[in-house]
């Protein structure tokens, strides 16, 4: 199923490419593996997966030592600065960098390890409360600042859509990301250099690469449906 699955959402993919006129090796696809057993995680790597994207360090870190190691893993979900010291030398790319202070947390520990990490900004294009990110307002400041720390490189920035019906609703979210993300390198601020606009989900990963995405995540589309415990909330935040 899974192996199906991954070819259907790469069609898709292709579909979209070839509608707006783009590179399909610009476009990455990002299998969420977050709460899935390790045997779904095998059988996507089987189906030539290299880039698995988790949500919660201690599940990163496990699936990390358990899987083959040329994977790509891809945090995504809100980090912690305590826990920032556990994933640095592990992680391909952080997609969920907010603030300043979590920033100079992962250059310090980069710097202990002596490991370059290479991160994004996440935007909180829609303004959702129950959302982590920064403004639109923000972000130029912030990866202003982050261009200043060592050991750490802004490649790019991420957003994460409202859950819509039509996913057509978010084009205009993807829109904006990709303005901001433009309006960046056209400062050319010292020591940036950005090519990673990570954007859209199982729901509107289609309309995403037509606004430019370089990394879409697709969870259910690839695993099928989640099950949560307790903590359904504080994953979806
Ligand atoms: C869970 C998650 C996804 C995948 O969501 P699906 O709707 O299952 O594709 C993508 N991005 C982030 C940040 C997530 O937390």
């Amino acid at each position: 199923m899974i192996q199906e699955n991954i070819k259907l959402v790469e069609e898709k993919i292709d579909a979209a490419c070839a509608k707006s006129g783009r590179d399909r090796e610009d476009v990455t696809l990002i299998a969420v593996s977050k709460t899935k057993p390790l045997p779904m995680l095998q059988e996507a790597y089987a189906a030539g997966c290299r880039d698995f994207g988790e949500n919660k360090v201690q599940e990163l870190v496990d699936k990390y030592e358990q899987m083959p190691k040329d994977i790509r893993w891809h945090m995504i979900g809100h980090l912690q600065r305590n826990k920032v010291k556990y994933i640095v030398d592990k992680v391909y790319l952080i997609h969920s960098v907010d603030s300043l202070r979590l920033a100079e947390e992962i250059s310090k520990e980069a710097v202990k390890k002596s490991v370059t990490v290479s991160i994004l900004i996440e935007v909180n294009v829609a303004e959702e409360e129950t959302k982590f990110g920064t403004t639109c307002e923000d972000v130029t400041q912030l990866v202003e600042g982050i261009a200043k720390l060592p050991n750490i490189q802004v490649k790019g920035l991420m957003t994460i859509a409202p859950y819509v019906e039509n996913p057509e609703e978010n084009r205009q979210y993807f829109e904006k990301l990709r303005q901001i993300y433009v309006d960046i390198i056209r400062k050319n601020i010292d020591n940036i250099s950005m090519d990673v606009l990570s954007m859209g989900m199982t729901g509107d990963y289609e309309v995403a690469v037509t606004e430019g995405a370089t990394y879409v995540r697709v969870g259910t589309g690839i695993f099928g449906e989640r099950q949560y415990a307790t903590d359904r909330m504080e994953d979806l935040s």
